[in-house]
């Protein structure tokens, strides 16, 4: 299982035996209105909220093998900050320091096994968290500043765009997040962060090809969905 996320510069993409190590994956559920929308919520009315992966979810570009005991495995686009600097309690002015990169991710989600544990009021890891639920891109390396340079990111489903959204149209905003999260739990270097997904989930089934890229930003990620680990 990979552990390591390979750095890129937001500018000419390369940059050669650098590594963004995570530690810990944390997510923000309902971060975009109409993602929260199409899932039967009020956006306006609520805070944020968070879940973790395990590291055991990282993943690389490359296959995604769908888990045996989902019927409706769903993928979710997402803007990955990276951190490199903790705290507790963080002002939003030092959770804006913690920034060390940005890139993209799946958040792939069994959406059955996951309503069924909403409905039992029970636990979701095993919607969220199985292996390799968390495919990522490279990491670009970047401050907070540098993401006015990152524009519009697009999930494509062999070749038809599925879903599309901007940072600009996050519920809450980066800093923020990261300032919310700390009053929980330290930010720790390592941490990699989830932002939450626009509108337009949806399945994926055995032999679909997923590819993310966003405006400004210099890799992709792509994804060959399989039964079977190859
Ligand atoms: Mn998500």
């Amino acid at each position: 299982m990979p552990t390591q996320l390979p750095c890129c510069r937001l500018s000419d993409g390369e940059l050669l035996n650098d590594y963004f190590r995570p530690v810990r994956i944390i997510c923000i559920g309902r971060n975009y209105a109409d993602h929260a929308k199409e899932m039967g919520h009020d956006p306006a009315r609520e805070a944020p909220f968070f879940f973790f992966k395990p590291i055991t979810a990282l993943a690389r570009d490359g296959a995604f093998v769908l888990p045996s005991y989902s019927q409706e495995v769903h993928h979710e686009l997402e803007l990955l900050v990276a951190v490199d600097q903790g705290g507790r309690n963080l002002t939003e002015q030092q959770a804006r320091q913690c920034v060390a990169g940005f890139g993209i991710g799946l958040d792939m989600t069994c959406r059955d096994i996951q309503r069924q544990a909403k409905e039992a009021g029970r636990p979701w890891e095993l919607a969220k968290g199985f292996d390799g639920s968390a495919p990522c891109s490279p990491i670009a390396q970047g401050t907070i500043n540098d993401l006015a340079r990152l524009g519009t990111m697009t999930l494509r489903k062999n070749g038809a765009i599925v879903q599309q959204g901007h940072w600009r149209d996050m519920i809450w905003s980066v800093p923020e997040l990261l300032q919310r999260i700390s009053r929980y739990v330290a930010l720790q270097p390592g941490d990699l962060i989830f932002t939450g997904t626009p509108a337009g989930v949806g399945p994926v089934v055995a032999g679909d090809l997923l590819e993310a890229t966003m405006e400004g930003f210099p890799k992709s990620l792509r994804l060959q969905i399989t039964k079977d680990s190859i």
